[in-house]
């Protein structure tokens, strides 16, 4: 008996011993990063790894202590990453996209990680941080490539009575640093031996085309500008030139020998009529100055048949050109203009014309009396201003009281008793039956249709 509980206080120590030592910790057990003595004189210790929740690290105890953590300290992070423990932040605090021309980003308040992507377009706008692109590409069908917006070919007022389409030369640009750089842009002046860089106008001095007037066009800082110069002035009808027979252009303040310049300015357009998704626009301002038809030039008919005369050659290539890229031609339809005894002054008129299909038309006599919300009393309506442009052109600009600053414009009617006439819109808006077609001071009003 005695022997046995000798035997079992030995075995008791044996335990103690070995469950002491075991408390300690073994040494030599390799994976201990760290130590740290209790005031009891066990030394706790840690493992090399880094353990880790969303706020902080620590390196975890070895010794069995599992509340012990050692050097247990908040995650500081430099992009997305702990750079002590190497942690990555998941439940990112993002402020507001950063934009550039290609991507979009934002960053992490808590981590500082950066997150960028290309735009991702639909309509125009990055679905993601809602950047407008820039700089569209647009295709044959006037979708940009990259953005997919559809290219806005016109604007229409807030009233939605006006519509901006197309650009032609309008305002004179007077600044003269502007004019400076445009005049070394445009390089000699042309003469009619060397017209350089310009282009001759191709106007009548005494029933014949001579080289004295020419323009050229000049882009700069993303504005058109057009330069106009002249040797000579424009008569004031196509088939006489002499000092007393030029046209208003120094009386509008655009003499010899002098470069003008004109900003290619959106025309602005009043809606006359509506018809589906179509509409009938009419220029609110007299655009140039030309003649109907020179009488030599009129190769068919009479010259104030509408079919043949100069004016409806100009407006349907000149001025469709020159006032519309390819993309708004694309819009513009083909109109087909009747041109019946019954749209001029006269039923029994004998110089009407067969019908035409023309993307650029003037309006007719009749039109301008009772279509479109035009009434016959309503004068004023009709009263139209020319731009700076038709003045250099040599538009007889009205200073009658009452009428300052008016203009006369065409209408496609042949006029009723001769031959070399045509209707017109004088400056205080009556509507009349005959003009001579060879006179220059006529303003031009052009409509078409187009598709919205
Ligand atoms: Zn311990
Ligand atoms: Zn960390
Ligand atoms: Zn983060
Ligand atoms: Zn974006
Ligand atoms: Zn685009």
């Amino acid at each position: 008996m005695k022997h046995t509980l000798r035997t079992f206080f030995a075995f008791l120590l044996a335990l103690c011993l070995c469950l002491s030592f075991a408390a300690c910790g073994g040494s030599g057990s390799g994976s201990e990063s760290g130590s740290d003595t209790t005031p009891s004189g066990h030394t706790h210790t840690f493992a090399a790894e880094w353990s880790h929740d969303e706020e902080k690290h620590w390196h975890a105890a070895t010794c069995g202590h599992v509340s012990e953590r050692g050097s247990e300290a908040a995650h500081t992070y430099q992009n997305g990453k702990c750079t002590t423990c190497n942690y990555e932040h998941t439940e990112h605090s993002f402020g507001a996209y950063s934009k550039t021309a290609t991507e979009h980003s934002r960053t992490c308040s808590v981590c500082g990680k950066t997150v960028s992507a290309a735009h991702t377009y639909e309509n125009g706008k990055c679905k993601i941080c809602d950047y407008a692109h820039q700089n569209h590409a647009y295709g044959a069908d006037n979708i940009c490539e990259v953005c997919g917006a559809k290219k806005a070919l016109y604007t229409m007022s807030e009233d939605g009575t006006k519509i901006y389409f197309g650009e032609y030369p309008q305002s004179e640009a007077k600044e003269s640093d502007l004019k400076a750089t445009l005049n070394m842009e445009a390089g000699a002046n042309p003469t009619s031996e060397n017209a350089g860089k310009w282009t001759d106008y191709g106007y009548y001095i005494s029933g014949s085309v001579e080289s004295y007037m020419w323009f050229i066009d000049v882009e700069y800082q993303g504005d058109r500008y057009r330069g106009i110069y002249f040797t000579k002035y424009r008569p004031w009808n196509t088939t006489e030139q002499s000092a007393a027979e030029k046209s208003y252009q120094d009386e509008n303040g655009y003499n010899l020998d002098t470069v003008y310049w004109f900003k290619y300015e959106p025309i602005e357009w009043h809606i006359l009529e509506q018809s589906n998704n179509s509409v009938l626009l009419l220029s609110n301002i007299i655009l140039d100055s030309r003649q109907y038809c020179n009488p030599n030039k009129a190769t068919a008919g009479d010259p104030n048949n509408y079919l043949y005369s100069e004016i409806r050659e100009w407006l349907n290539a000149t001025f469709y050109e020159t006032a519309f890229d390819r993309s708004a031609r694309s819009i513009i339809e083909t109109t087909t203009i009747d041109n019946s005894a019954s749209t001029t002054a006269s039923e029994s008129n004998e110089y009407v014309c067969e019908n035409t299909n023309d993307k650029i038309f003037l309006l007719s006599y009749k039109e301008v009396k009772s279509a479109y919300g035009f009434i016959e009393s309503d004068d004023s309506a009709r009263e139209m201003k020319s731009t700076d442009y038709a003045k250099s052109q040599g538009i007889y600009v009205s200073t009658d009281s009452g009428y300052v600053g008016n203009s006369m414009w065409w209408l496609r009617s042949p006029g009723t008793f001769s031959n070399e006439t045509a209707s017109y819109v004088s400056g205080d808006g009556y509507v009349m039956t005959g003009n001579n077609v060879s006179n220059t001071r006529g303003g031009i009003v052009p409509a078409l249709w187009i598709k919205l």
